[in-house]
């Protein structure tokens, strides 16, 4: 399986294996096969695993961080994608400087119909990049976005989600990032949807059930 989306991603996109609540040993036997992204949604199940396995793995946070959890993750995540406040920023800031890093982050769009999805909105976004506070951190950087679409078997409706992703990136990067090549990233499409996220210029896929299995 791991061959065969490996082969459907244009150059410019990336897969983020999403080994939550999977063993060790799933995650290796993806790691023995040249796998070298991998995505949690909980801090400390990442913390637990980063200890666990080989060092050159770059983890991504994908999942919603409480402030209180950044500092399990802070020494060595590679991506926080999931971040959806100026205080989490704040405090992401804060725990980077702490350990002499900078870290990579994405803001998270609400995109989906559902009501319980997180994420900004373009406004809120707006308001946290005008910010006098975000113009003082020095240890995070805004790499680009993450959404995830509606759960549903209405393509049509997935595709206008992850165009309104990409809108939403392109106008981000004319607006605030237009001299900054670090913002390039467009984190969308998980098992049941990524191919319609990668022809809507998806830079990185988040793939679980299609690698892992299905999750108990
Ligand atoms: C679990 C999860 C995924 C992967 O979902 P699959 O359908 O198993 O591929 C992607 N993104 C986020 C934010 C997730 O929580």
């Amino acid at each position: 399986m791991l061959e065969s989306i490996l082969q459907q991603l244009p150059p410019q996109t990336r897969l983020v294996a999403v080994s939550k609540t999977k063993p060790l040993a799933a995650i290796l036997a993806l790691y023995q096969k040249g796998q070298r992204i991998f995505g949690e949604n909980r801090a400390q199940e990442l913390a637990e695993k980063y200890e666990a396995l080989p060092k050159d793995i770059e983890w991504h946070l994908i999942g919603h961080l409480q402030t209180n959890k950044v500092r399990y993750i802070a020494p060595f995540v590679a991506c926080i994608h999931s971040v959806d406040s100026l205080k989490l920023l704040l405090e992401i800031d804060k725990q980077a400087q702490k350990n002499n890093r900078s870290i990579d982050c994405l803001l998270q769009f609400h995109i989906a119909s559902e009501e319980t999805k997180f994420g900004l909105d373009r406004a809120e976004a707006e308001a946290i990049l005008l910010s006098a506070e975000f113009s003082q951190l020095r240890h995070i950087r805004i790499t680009g976005v993450m959404g995830m679409a509606t759960f549903t078997d209405n393509t049509a409706q997935v595709r206008r989600e992850f165009k309104s992703l990409k809108a939403i990136f392109d106008h981000l990067k004319a607006t605030f990032f237009a001299n900054a090549p670090y913002f390039r990233e467009i984190s969308m499409g998980m098992s049941g949807d990524y191919q319609i996220a990668i022809a809507e210029g998806s830079t990185l896929v988040r793939i679980g059930t299609l690698l892992f299995g299905e999750r108990g």
